[in-house]
């Protein structure tokens, strides 16, 4: 592989200027072309449904890096400019200015757009999405005190959202089609807490309602009309169903595409002069033992780093342990792994409460049948989730045990009590399969004493707490 002298990054978002900021902490000396179709530098969104929205800051504080670290980064910069094809043959990126940007090597980090509800009345004035700073900047001006907000989608932005509105003194009702919140990213017993936490800040939350289309209101405002003919009326409603990648580029000019840009494990796509970083890629994520998207702040930017060494030649892998974190009201929830196919064998603290851990156990990982940890929630608990990381960063010793160390021993204090062998081949999920004898001896012995974890409670939708009866 020869050494790049001209590299081009398509996308000016947390991949993007991760990847650059990267590749000149390597000591990349050639030249670095950011193109972007936003006006704003290199930024990151997380505040945008947080803290700019609630007014507490100003998008500057998006800004992955201040001015003058963005002026040493000596970047050719190309805001506001998009680009509409890469030339792979002649290595150019060509863009709507009519430019052509030579490329030796070409990371794309265009990231996802906001999926359009396709109802009738979707085009009207009142009907908002959140992704760019313009779209957050439009919204808070809506959210005014004694104002309506209606959101239609119970995932992380529109949660994040309602939590910011009813801060701001707004009437907020949640629309949400499937039958609990955040379905596709937390397990059920932690989108009852969600619901419980929304619902004590004065959020109606609906689940399993199907909206059919907006009308507008009568006295002003807009009706969101629902399938079984319920009206929900409000005075700006707020889209938030998920997110599509932006793969365009990558597939008109031949890439493979899949679930987005399909990326090696150092973001090489199928050119292998050209990668890929951040949301819109379909990456390998040997941990999980399968390809998957993510959607999240820290893979954008660690997987970007990782391809900006690659660029280079650079042999660094990438390997992802998924983390993502939201804050609603007083909670902040995080969520290490992906919780979504193994029940929670170890609870810390009380789910009814508003602090506690929920950690999903899977024992067929090791030949002994001894439980590892696949992946931890949070609830106002980052030390278990700290303790947690670097259990599963072990690799084959997350054992279920640690988890059940007493929630107020320091985290730098908890040590792997016993290293369990490698994990065994993934291949074998865990439909009904019975916890071992040893975590399950531990478990008892542990929830009778106080303040340790418990056997596994689940929370019921009234918000109460029942024993754990099979898989979440
Ligand atoms: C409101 C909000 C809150 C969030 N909060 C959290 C959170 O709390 N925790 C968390 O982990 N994650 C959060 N996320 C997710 C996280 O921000 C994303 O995963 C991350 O921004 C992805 O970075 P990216 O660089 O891949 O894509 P993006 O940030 O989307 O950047 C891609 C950029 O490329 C530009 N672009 C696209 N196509 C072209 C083209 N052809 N030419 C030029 N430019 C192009 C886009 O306009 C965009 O500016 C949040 C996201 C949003 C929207």
């Amino acid at each position: 592989m020869t050494a790049p002298q001209s590299i081009v990054i398509v996308g000016a978002g947390q991949a993007g200027g991760w990847a650059a900021r990267t590749l000149r902490a390597a000591g990349f000396a050639g030249r670095i072309t950011v193109v972007g179709d936003e006006p704003h530098p290199p930024h990151e969104r997380p505040p945008l449904s947080k803290a700019v929205l609630a007014g507490a800051s100003e998008p500057a504080v998006c800004h992955l890096f201040k001015p003058e670290a963005l002026a040493a980064l000596g970047l050719d910069r190309a805001a506001r400019e998009r680009a509409t094809a890469i030339d792979r043959a002649a290595r150019v990126v060509l863009t709507d200015r009519g430019r052509r940007l030579g490329y030796d090597r070409l990371l794309i980090a265009t990231g996802s757009r906001v999926r359009q509800l396709a109802v009738p009345g979707a085009d009207r004035p009142e009907v908002h999405y959140l992704r760019t700073i313009a779209d957050a900047l439009a919204l808070r001006e809506r959210l005014v005190e004694g104002r309506r907000l209606l959101v239609v989608g119970g995932g992380w932005i529109g949660l994040e959202a309602a939590a910011t509105a009813r801060k701001r003194g707004v009437a907020v009702a949640v629309l949400e089609a499937a039958d609990r919140l955040c379905a596709r990213a937390v397990p059920a017993e932690v989108a009852t807490f969600l619901a419980r936490l929304h619902a004590s800040h004065g959020v109606e939350v609906r689940l399993g309602a199907k909206l059919d289309r907006f009308e507008p209101a009568c006295g002003g405002g807009i009706d969101a009309v629902l399938a079984d003919g319920t009206r929900v009326a409000a005075d700006t409603v707020l889209v938030g169903v998920g997110i599509v990648p932006n793969v365009e580029l990558a597939r008109e000019a031949g890439l493979e595409v899949a679930n987005g840009i399909v990326v090696d494990d150092q973001g090489r796509t199928s050119d292998p002069d050209i990668f890929a970083a951040g949301d819109v890629t379909d990456l390998p994520a040997a941990r999980l033992g399968r390809r998957v998207r993510l959607e999240s702040w820290q893979n954008a930017q660690e997987q970007a780093m990782v391809a900006a060494k690659a660029l280079l030649g650079g042999d660094a892998r990438y390997d992802p342990l998924p983390w993502f974190w939201s804050d609603q009201y007083d909670a902040n929830i995080q969520v290490l792994g992906m919780p979504e196919r193994w029940p929670a064998g170890v609870v810390r603290g009380d789910p009814a409460g508003t602090s506690f851990s929920l950690f999903y156990l899977r024992p067929d990982a090791v030949p002994d049948g001894e439980a590892a940890i696949e992946a931890v929630v949070s609830i106002n608990a980052p030390r278990d989730l700290r303790a947690a990381r670097r259990l599963i960063e072990q690799g084959p010793s997350g054992a279920c045990a640690d988890a059940r160390r007493p929630a107020e021993q320091p985290s730098e204090t908890v040590e792997p009590c016993r290293r369990l062998r490698p994990r065994a081949p993934r291949c074998s999920p865990w439909p009904g399969r019975a916890r071992s004898a040893r975590c399950t001896a531990r478990s008892r012995a542990a929830s009778r004493r106080p303040n340790r974890s418990t056997s596994v409670p689940r929370t019921t939708a009234s918000g109460g707490v029942r024993p754990r009866s099979g898989r979440t």
